[in-house]
């Protein structure tokens, strides 16, 4: 059930806080509902969860449009070509992955007269199949997106690869931080997954991004 669930992630960020003596309330849960159908959302939308994540466009504006009053999260790479029904739909683009991208984004949302909020996904692993801003890339691309008058750059966005050791994603989420830190520290930082919240909150996460847990128990 979604409510015992949630009440099982909700019980470990509490131990993940306390062992670094942080706030569990300062930590945002985006339950990451792709491939669930609209009641699950009515669901945590009544149990107060209201950040939801999509990995794709069409299916966030499906759901977009038969409910509201809910804060919608783009978390999966976004193509240009979306960008349009993007900017309509999502509060937060969590996967801004490269210069060119902020460009389109911050002209969809001038003709919506928005000033769309963005995370910069950072790709702090070395797999191929990662999305992401290089490292080495990012204070020059996250200067020129600042610049643009429609976009607003909130923070940054890991994705650590599968470990079967969860230890060692540690490396991933330390190393956002680090550069979190470097470029500006009021940023957010949106990093942790069902199998890795726990370490990412001891890195520093503000935002986990959670669908099996929440789904499958
Ligand atoms: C699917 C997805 C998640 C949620 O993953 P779970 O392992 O189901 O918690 C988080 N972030 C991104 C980018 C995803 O695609």
């Amino acid at each position: 059930m979604i409510k015992d669930n949630i009440e099982r992630v909700k019980e470990r960020i509490r131990a993940s806080c306390s062992k670094t003596g942080s706030n569990p309330e300062r930590i945002s849960i985006v339950c990451v509902t792709k491939g669930q159908p609209i009641e699950s959302i009515s669901e945590l939308a009544g149990l107060g969860y209201k950040d939801i994540g999509e990995n794709k466009v069409q299916e966030a504006l499906f759901k977009f449009n038969q409910i509201s009053g809910l804060k919608w999260h783009m978390i999966g790479h976004l193509q240009t070509n979306k960008v349009k029904e993007a900017v309509k739909v999502f509060d937060l683009i969590h996967s801004v992955d490269s210069l060119n991208l902020a460009e389109e984004i911050n002209k969809q949302a001038l003709k919506v007269n928005k000033v769309q909020e963005i995370l910069i996904e950072v790709k702090t692993s070395p797999e191929e199949t990662k999305f992401g801003v290089s490292p080495v890339d990012l204070e020059e691309i996250s200067t020129e997106a600042a610049k643009l008058g429609n976009l607003k750059v909130k923070g940054l966005m890991t994705i650590a690869p599968l470990a079967e050791n969860i230890e060692e994603t540690r490396k991933y989420f330390a190393l956002t931080r680090k550069l979190r830190d470097k470029i500006n520290p009021g940023w957010l930082l949106s990093m942790g997954m069902s199998d890795d919240f726990e370490v990412a909150i001891e890195e520093g996460a503000d935002i986990i991004r959670i669908g099996r847990a929440i789904f499958n128990g």
